[in-house]
């Protein structure tokens, strides 16, 4: 069956969910999204949305409102957590001017999202949550209140905890890393440029940019421990416990650690890629596939890459089974790649060690100084990836 004829359900209506609606939508298909909150909402919290990303939202004619909604880096700054100096400058706007990264505020992404999912005709359900999942040639799913929807296609954008996932077979538990995040919105008072500054302390690293016009700043805080925490934006944290882990950070961060009025903790967890990202009649997508660390700033990038694959994949598919296996062919291995280089990025930045870190950054700063532009370059592999070309 041809997409154009297939009615699609999407369980889930965040980043990968809306923009998996979207673009099944512009391929003809008819499409509901199913969320189960009772409305819309996202954490006050920050996304760096990096042209790998971008490109998936100017494919769906959302990229002029994204760059409204959203500030253009021009640099990635890498510090050590006491001095205030510069260990490493990527310079996008010198060395990648064709290239766009941006913070978006995550409530800004899913309504300029959920606005043009809408505009396009998808039916966005509200406060159905999804308990079931069976897959096939009808698959169908099952609502809290008992209610029963069937579909030519369930896609599960349902994050970390997903049904859809677990139809797929059985999933494998995440671990906590031994690492939380603290997430916070302050004022920009600082005055702070368009850049993206990286703190990076034994054991713990600091990461800030501006948001909404640089009116706002965005902080992530992790620190590694042993004391668990539990997984999701919903646990408030007292913001003296942030403070308290970063005291001896240096001037900038105390600055912005004493602007935080409240503060969330999320323990950061391990989960493997999804083994399985398909079956007849189900998909996964995001979270749901590939939960992933915070350290390379690509989860929802990689969610907006895979629904545009998703979508291509089954509009090219003769028959939806030949899309739906190559969708996971396409995406497993660029997923996997990904998520195990931000698993790696924590542990460069938290070098406890006062010689191995001063090594580190001396290496840094070689290579920032010889090769500026190399430095920038080094990640084509993952930003100038076009899923849409
Ligand atoms: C500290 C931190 C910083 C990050 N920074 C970045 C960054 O800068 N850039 C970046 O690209 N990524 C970043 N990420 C990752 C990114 O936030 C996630 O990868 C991305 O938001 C996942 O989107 P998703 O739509 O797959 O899942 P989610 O955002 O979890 O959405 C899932 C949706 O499904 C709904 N749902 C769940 N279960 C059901 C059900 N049973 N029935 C109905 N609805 C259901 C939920 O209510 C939710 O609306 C960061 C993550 C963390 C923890």
């Amino acid at each position: 069956m041809g997409i154009q004829d297939q009615n699609i359900i999407v369980v889930g209506a965040g980043i990968a969910g809306l923009t998996a609606a979207l673009a099944l939508r512009a391929r003809g298909a008819n499409v509901v999204v199913l969320e189960q909150a009772a409305e819309i909402t996202e954490v006050g919290a920050g996304l760096q949305i990096s042209p790998n990303g971008s490109v998936v939202l100017g494919a769906l004619g959302l990229g002029e409102t994204l760059a409204k909604a959203s500030v253009r880096a021009q640099a990635v700054v890498l510090r050590d957590y006491r001095q205030s100096g510069e260990v490493l400058r990527l310079d996008l706007l010198r060395y990648a001017p064709d290239q766009r990264f941006w913070f978006v505020h995550r409530a800004d992404l899913v309504n300029l999202l959920a606005d043009a999912v809408r505009a396009a005709g998808v039916q966005v359900l509200l406060s159905q949550q999804v308990t079931s999942v069976i897959g096939g040639k009808s698959p169908k799913v099952t609502l809290a209140d008992g209610h029963e929807m069937v579909a030519d296609l369930v896609v599960g954008a349902d994050g970390l905890h997903s049904k859809v996932r677990l139809a797929l077979g059985p999933t494998e538990d995440g671990f906590f890393t031994g690492q939380v995040a603290w997430r916070a919105i302050v004022p920009n008072d600082l005055g702070l440029a368009n850049e993206a500054q990286l703190y990076m302390g034994p054991g713990r690293h600091l990461v800030c940019y501006p948001l909404r016009d640089g009116s706002m700043v965005n902080l992530v805080a992790v620190q590694e421990r042993d004391a668990w925490a539990a997984e999701g934006w919903a646990h408030e944290d007292d913001p003296a416990n942030l403070r308290r882990v970063f005291a001896d950070f240096g001037d900038t961060a105390q600055a912005l650690l004493a602007r935080v009025e409240q503060v969330n903790l999320w323990g950061l967890c391990r989960h493997p890629v999804a083994a399985r990202w398909q079956s007849p009649g189900l998909a996964i997508l995001g979270d749901a596939a590939h939960p992933t660390l915070p350290f390379l700033a690509q989860g929802a990038n990689l969610a907006m890459e895979d629904a545009w694959v998703l979508a291509q994949c089954l509009a090219d598919g003769a028959e939806s089974a030949q899309g739906l296996a190559a969708y996971q062919t396409k995406r497993h291995t660029r997923a996997a790649k990904v998520i195990g280089m931000a698993n790696g990025n924590a542990r460069k930045y938290h070098l406890r060690s006062a010689p191995m870190r001063g090594a580190a950054h001396m290496a840094l700063r070689f290579g920032g100084a010889m090769a500026p532009a190399r430095m920038v370059r080094q990640f084509d592999w993952l930003y100038r990836y076009d899923v849409t070309a």
